[in-house]
């Protein structure tokens, strides 16, 4: 079945929406995408991209990413806000622009510390496997190549304003702060990796309400292309790496990702709350998986911003 029908931008809840399939076309997707009641699926030669009527998150290239406003429906055409096309689809499926900024130093921000314990469970506390999984993190990208700095060595507290701002002071290139997740229902069920990065300006973040309900503009939002894309590709390292589920990529306007003036990632990469993800995470040889997981997203990172230096050096 095509879904062959008229494209008018249409004005849902105050936000300008485009129809996907005109979206589609303006960008290259071929226009023989399939589409059923609920799923449109749209491909071409390098990506596909998979968008459920109503929902608030895409598939793209096999990973989901969270979209600031969901996917609507119009007598069978599916629409999507012009800015999650701006802010999220076109930088992720689209060749990346080669930029000159090159990876040197790595800021590692091992979560919580000192009095904030973070996620409790039992004895553990996340405080604890931040720093190590840090520690870990820090050791195998100097392995490949890169400088790192810690924004705690200890069992510290350490302002979340503080993180990013010594990030900044050391010139950091990229910002990676470590969390494990938990949750007080649904321990059985809920287990997996979610990586986050800034919200757009405007938009909502995945994490509705509280400070993530501000639309303002951070210092983040100035690389917030490639903090996106940073994010992407350590969640699909994590995703496939690890074999944990995909919680997706989500936005959010964090503490420690608002300062920060290099492309800024939040990762939860397990719940300490799983039965089976919990008891994981409090070993080190998981934690090396994770770790490496995380040092390949970068590398992958690094290899789509900068093409032209990493064919110059293998001459
Ligand atoms: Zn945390």
């Amino acid at each position: 079945m095509f879904c062959t029908l008229p494209a008018p931008a249409a004005l849902i809840n105050g936000h300008s929406y485009l129809a996907l399939r005109d979206w589609g076309r303006a960008n290259g997707f071929s226009r023989s995408y399939a589409c059923s009641r609920d799923t449109a699926i749209f491909t071409n030669r390098y990506s596909k991209v998979i968008f459920e009527k109503d929902s608030h998150v895409a598939e793209i290239n096999g990973i989901n990413v969270a979209l600031s406003f969901p996917v609507a429906e119009d007598k069978g055409e599916f629409l999507i806000a012009q800015m999650d096309a701006g802010k999220t689809l076109e930088p992720l499926v689209f060749p990346w622009k080669a930029d000159d900024n090159k990876i040197s130093t790595i800021a590692i921000d091992p979560g919580h510390g000192g009095k904030d314990p973070g996620n409790r469970v039992g004895w553990h506390s996340e405080k604890t496997y931040t720093l190590l999984l840090a520690t870990e993190l820090s050791q195998q990208l100097k392995k490949a190549g890169f400088k790192t700095m810690l924004t705690r060595t200890k069992d510290q507290y350490v302002d979340l304003d503080d993180r990013p701002n010594l990030a900044n002071r050391h010139r950091a290139d990229l910002f990676v702060s470590l969390h494990f997740n938990a949750t007080a229902s649904g321990k059985d069920r809920v287990s997996g990796a979610e990586t986050y990065c800034i919200t757009p300006v405007g938009a909502s973040s995945s994490n509705a309400g509280g400070a993530g309900a501000s639309y303002s503009r951070t210092l983040a939002n100035s690389v917030e292309t490639e903090s996106l894309l940073l994010a992407f590709e350590v969640q699909k390292a994590l995703v496939k790496n690890l074999g944990a589920t995909d919680r997706s990529v989500r936005r959010a306007r964090f503490a420690v990702l608002r300062d920060a003036k290099m492309p800024a990632i939040l990762v939860e990469s397990g719940y300490m709350t799983h039965p089976t993800e919990g008891k994981k995470i409090y070993t080190p040889a998981y934690r090396r998986q994770i770790a490496a997981a995380i040092v390949k997203g970068i590398l992958d990172y690094q290899r789509l911003t900068q093409p032209a230096t990493k064919f110059s050096k293998s001459k």
